[in-house]
């Protein structure tokens, strides 16, 4: 039978990709979460984009307008935010039914530019198209960092500690609750402002890339488990997790125990949490004033076994059959 998106995976195809399209010499092309690009003053230029579709990242009447706004440049910024670097635009493009009604694509754009305007990013253009019955959205977020002082995933060092910004799973909870039905209580309603809400970790992580000991850096869209893989792959490591160390919050405990839902897993595998991965010597990290927690430590790339840790729960992946 011939081979299917479904068998090569989302990111096969992206190898696939970058195989065919290498990125020219001192240029950080396909891999990382944003681009590179060296620029004459001093500086290099971060590039990323992102797309939201309905049906596959959003249901229409499982987030409001006002919030796939503040979320679709929410999760472009962050991209900016891996990289350590200042998201300096947006380019918004939409591919939108003729019969959405204006109040939405008010609420929409009221959203994006709450989200915007908080880091302070302009809107600087897009492009607009019909689309047959879903919406599609796609962000481009442009950046910039200091001449080779973006972090990249490729950067860490054995014996590094490996540490995340904030609590993860809250972001997935918040999404099964959604699902679910879930009453909105205080935790539930907490659980789901994580989800539709997400707050990239923008000056946090501006903060960890001056500090010359924080190595690799990426954020988390699609779960730990699967994000902490490419920083191993990229810099080949591996590395030991402890799990007992994963960041939780008190809502997500609380609503996990209430519904028998498994922290653990949503914390590994489910993603959308935005907050930032990375790595450091154990000397920087005494010196790290964002708030962050160490999960882990980078080994030597061991190949008798699986290169990373055995999380047991993997993260999301658009192709692959669950
Ligand atoms: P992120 O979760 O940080 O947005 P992705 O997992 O979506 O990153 O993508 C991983 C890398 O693959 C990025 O460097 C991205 O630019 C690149 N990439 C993804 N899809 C494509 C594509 N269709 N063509 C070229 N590069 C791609
Ligand atoms: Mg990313």
């Amino acid at each position: 039978m011939e081979k299917t998106l479904a068998d090569l995976g989302e990111f096969g195809l992206i190898g696939q990709i970058r195989r065919r399209f290498p990125a020219p010499e001192g240029v950080t092309g396909i891999g990382d979460d944003c681009a590179v690009l060296p620029q004459k003053s001093g500086l290099e230029s971060l590039v990323s984009t992102d797309m939201l579709v309905e049906g596959t990242h959003f249901l229409r009447d499982g987030i409001s307008p006002y919030d796939l706004g503040w979320k679709s440049a929410a999760v472009n910024l962050s991209d900016i935010a891996a990289m350590g670097g200042k998201p300096m635009a947006t380019f918004l493009s939409l591919a939108l039914p003729a019969d959405l009604s204006e109040t939405w694509i008010n609420a929409f754009l009221d959203g994006y530019a709450e989200l915007s305007g908080r880091f302070d990013v302009p809107l600087l253009g897009g492009d607009t198209t019909a689309s047959p019955d879903r919406i599609c959205i796609n962000v481009t977020v442009l950046g910039e960092s200091p001449y080779g002082r973006s972090r990249l995933r490729s950067a860490a060092v054995v014996d590094d500690l490996i540490c995340v910004t904030g609590p993860l799973g809250d972001s997935a909870a918040g999404l099964k609750a959604i699902l679910t039905g879930l009453e909105r209580d205080a935790d539930a309603s907490t659980l789901i402002d994580r989800y539709c809400r997400p707050v990239p970790r923008v000056a946090e992580g501006q903060e960890l890339r001056l500090n010359l000991g924080v190595h690799a850096m990426m954020d988390i869209s699609d779960g730990i488990g699967s994000d902490l893989q490419h920083i191993l792959d990229a810099s080949e490591v591996s590395a030991q997790i402890d799990r007992s160390a994963i960041p939780l919050s008190l809502a997500l405990k609380r609503v996990c125990a209430r519904q028998g839902w498994d922290p653990l897993a949503l914390a590994i595998g489910g993603g959308e949490d935005y907050e930032l991965l990375f790595t450091c010597t154990r000397q920087a990290e005494m010196l790290i004033c964002v708030p962050h927690f160490v999960i882990g430590k980078i080994t030597k790339r061991s190949f008798s076994s699986s290169a990373g840790p055995d999380w047991q729960v993997s993260g999301f992946d658009h192709f692959k059959k669950r």
